[in-house]
């Protein structure tokens, strides 16, 4: 097991710059999560641990030792892709020995690495096997079982749930938890599923065009989002964002929405306005319903999406904008009417014309 650092890392495919100035530590035993939308970097970054891609800049340590320069082999990595990769004509015992026949390992550990790794994936009854016999998720644990049985330092993760259904998807992700309390391993996990990112990690990493825009345990980016591109891509439904501008106030700023006054319920020792419009945050489940004009703004529900234990609100504001409300399962309310909505001050995000926090 160890742990991993990248220091200053670019990576460019020609004229694309894949990786901006990546600097970030993962400690030896961590869950970490790279996240974000198609194209971010995720990829990239992840194969460039394992040395299938080679940086164009800065360095990259895995325990102690630099590896940027060190063959894919010799980094002590394994990885699952999304693809399985298995090779069809092999047996799935075979499939997991190949990689360590390859490397000499003799005949009888062999035998005791993929006895240990069927056992605690549940393979011992597939073992005779081909992949063509095997479902979707009993292909996936045998893609995990050949990374077990490297032994490696790093466990590398390339979206390996994606091509799995709603409900396995669900299943592995929990069968992978396990795994990782039971092997103590330090594993990077790409997804672009922030629901995988959330329940999985202990640290997320949250990649924007080739940066990292954030990084924290899962928690924290849900309460404290950096920056408006964080707090709109973790949590579902997605945040809600309405323009707003500053208003300083003795006891407490404010902001105001058209014709609606917002307090912040804090001072947030601002210039009049700022510097621009602002961007207020409200997610979905922190908007509580109340008669229209007991609130802090009236919305018209436009649709309705019951879910059965929760339903989502399509609402409009008079300025025009959708909010979503999460609301409880049992809200009966039909299209066209209107409700009022309260905000509790503490729930607020707000963030600058630059995107960035401003309640951090
Ligand atoms: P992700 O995994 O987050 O979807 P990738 O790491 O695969 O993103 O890609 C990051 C960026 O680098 C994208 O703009 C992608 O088009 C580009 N890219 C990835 N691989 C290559 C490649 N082999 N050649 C050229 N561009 C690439
Ligand atoms: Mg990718």
């Amino acid at each position: 097991m160890a742990r991993v650092a990248f220091a200053n890392v670019d990576k460019f495919y020609g004229p694309v710059q894949a990786l901006s100035d990546v600097s970030l530590e993962i400690e030896d035993g961590e869950f970490v999560v790279f996240v974000g939308p198609s194209g971010c970097g995720k990829s990239t970054l992840l194969r460039s641990v394992a040395g299938l891609e080679s940086i164009s800049s800065g360095v990259i340590a895995i325990g102690d030792r630099e590896v940027t320069h060190v063959a894919p082999s010799d980094r002590g990595v394994a990885m699952v892709f999304q693809s399985y990769a298995l090779y069809p004509h092999m047996t799935v015992r075979a499939n997991m020995e190949f990689g360590m026949k390859i490397n000499g390992v003799a005949a009888a550990e062999r035998s005791a690495r993929v006895a240990e790794a069927a056992r605690v994936l549940q393979l011992e009854d597939l073992l005779e096997r081909r992949p063509a016999q095997l479902s979707g998720g009993q292909r996936q644990r045998v893609a995990i079982g050949r990374a077990i049985v490297k032994e490696p330092q790093v466990f590398l993760f390339d979206e390996p749930l994606s091509n799995l259904d709603a409900k396995l998807r669900v299943q592995m992700r929990v069968e992978l938890e396990a795994l990782h309390e039971q092997l103590g391993a330090t594993m990077i996990y790409v997804t672009h599923d922030q629901v995988e990112a959330m329940t999985m990690a202990d640290k997320i990493v949250v990649l924007n065009e080739g940066r990292v825009e954030q990084v924290g345990p899962p928690m924290d980016l849900y309460n404290a989002p950096a920056s408006e591109f964080v707090a709109g891509f973790i949590g579902a439904p997605s945040m809600n964002f309405l323009s707003v501008a500053l208003v300083p106030g003795g006891d407490g700023d404010h902001v105001t929405y058209g014709a609606v006054r917002i307090p912040l319920g804090r001072t947030l020792g601002l210039a009049l306005g700022h510097d621009g419009p602002l961007r207020l945050g409200i997610r979905p489940e922190h908007l509580r319903l109340t008669e229209a004009g007991a609130g802090t703004l009236d919305v018209d529900v436009e649709v309705t999406e019951a879910l059965g234990g929760e339903t989502y609100l399509y609402s409009r504001t008079g300025e025009g904008d959708r909010l979503v409300i999460k609301a409880d399962g049992d809200t009966a309310l039909s299209p066209g009417h209107k409700i009022g909505l309260a905000l509790d001050p503490k729930r607020l995000h707000l963030f600058g014309a630059d995107g960035r926090s401003l309640l951090t």
